[in-house]
């Protein structure tokens, strides 16, 4: 056995041993553990499980032990990753911060920044939101205007933050917001901006939920009224945040993966259609399993795909551009099932509320709701499109 199988041998045997039964079956929505200052538990499997994985640094297995991860090398750590897959042990915490800040922090944050922000994310004491997009800058995010003026006053350097941030997921329950703001105006675009941290508690900040049609309201706007941000809080050089929120978003499809697998559960489609098309005439059944059929097979291609790009990326090959593909193909292609999955439902994929209807049936109209908001978040189709014409297909601007 190489040390790698060794290696792959104790995962599992710990696995085993310390996931509560509980905590290998699916989660949903009400039950994702995150992190942060209002961390609480449901039960003593959720607590022991979080608390459990944390004790071995397994929030990232493959952060340096100094700052609260596992030390393990990054085959260890993707090996500990695949263990938990396959024994369906749910994530111990979702945290923006340790999924897409944490990563960027370790490669350009200083010293000070990796000990004040890293170690409490992996004690799950910290929780991030991301604060990018404006109400006019979301596709063209360069269009920023959220303001941060460079001040020195009787506590040190600081910036003085004035403007606003919209579409912020989860911003009323956050710690910390990472974001991007305009610290020089009469620079070029993306010259001109910088990456900070913000207190979400700091004098200034006010939060406003907004609600999603599919019923939950994980959206925010978050408003700046001269929040004063210390100059510590910048994550690289000042006027370089495009370059580091680019770092940035490298890590967002991994994260948007993960939350897919507690928020929004996907269904299997034929076990859902099939009652459905028992019901219907033969002959629009006919059509219905031909759809049914044609996306099943796109979607095992789908899985192939990935699972060569995850090889890729492992062996460190720039994926950037396969990355904007694999996020295009697999949002739309929940699209398109939960829109094929309501036409075969007919009047019974609409159900909201109401005993008349079953919870299958509630949940899948919600979701195909929530769906909606999949080719828009994290870039939208139409930009994912732009991104692999000149990334993949060089083609001219
Ligand atoms: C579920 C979800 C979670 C989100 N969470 C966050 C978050 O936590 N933090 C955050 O900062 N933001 C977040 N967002 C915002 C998201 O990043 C933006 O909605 C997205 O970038 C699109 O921006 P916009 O809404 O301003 O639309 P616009 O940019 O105004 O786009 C409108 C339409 O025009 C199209 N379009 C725009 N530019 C082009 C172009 N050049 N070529 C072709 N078509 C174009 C778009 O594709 C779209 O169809 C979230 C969004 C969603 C749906």
């Amino acid at each position: 056995m190489s040390d790698n199988d060794n290696f792959r041998a104790e995962v599992a045997a710990w696995l085993e041993a310390h996931c509560p039964a509980s905590m290998r079956r699916p989660i949903t929505a009400d039950e994702i553990i995150w992190g942060g200052s209002r961390l609480s538990f449901q039960n003593e499997d959720q607590r022991l499980w979080f608390e459990r994985c944390r004790d071995r640094g397994w929030f990232a297995p493959g952060w340096p032990k100094e700052y609260g991860g596992g030390g393990l090398s990054p085959k260890q750590a993707r090996i500990v990753e695949e263990e938990m897959t396959r024994l369906s042990c749910r994530q111990p915490q979702y945290n923006l911060g340790v999924w897409m800040l944490g990563p960027v922090l370790l490669e350009v944050g200083t010293e000070e920044q990796k000990r004040e922000h890293l170690i409490p994310m992996m004690r799950g004491q910290q929780r991030w939101c991301q604060g990018f997009s404006e109400p006019n800058a979301g596709s063209d995010l360069a269009s920023l205007k959220t303001s941060a003026k460079r001040v020195q006053d009787s506590e040190g350097e600081a910036y003085i933050v004035n403007g606003s941030k919209i579409w912020t997921s989860y911003g009323d329950q956050a710690d910390w917001m990472y974001a991007l703001v305009r610290t020089d105006a009469s620079a070029r675009k993306q010259q001109g901006i910088s990456f900070v941290l913000i207190d979400m508690h700091a004098p200034g900040v006010s939060v406003k939920p907004i609600e999603l049609i599919s019923g939950k309201s994980s959206f925010c706007e978050v408003f700046f009224d001269n929040v004063r941000v210390p100059l510590r809080q910048l994550v690289g050089p000042e006027g370089e945040g495009w370059a580091v929120a680019k770092k940035l978003l490298q890590h967002e499809r991994a994260a948007m993966s993960k939350f897919a697998e507690g928020g929004a559960p996907s269904h299997d489609a034929l076990a859902v259609a099939r009652p459905y098309l028992d019901e219907a005439s033969p002959a629009q059944a006919a059509v219905w399993r031909d759809r049914l059929a044609a996306q099943l097979m796109d979607a095992h291609a789908f899985a192939l795909t990935h699972q060569r790009v995850t090889a890729q990326a492992m062996a460190r090959q720039d994926v950037s551009g396969p990355a904007s593909i694999m996020k295009l193909v697999q949002t739309e292609q929940e699209v398109a099932k939960y829109e094929l999955l309501v036409q075969i439902m007919g009047l019974r994929g609409l159900s909201w509320e109401g005993e008349d209807f079953s919870q299958l049936e509630h949940d899948i109209c919600r979701q195909w709701l929530l769906t909606k908001t999949y080719t828009i978040g994290g870039g939208t189709s139409e930009v994912q499109l732009n991104i692999i014409a000149k990334r993949v297909l060089g083609l001219p601007a």
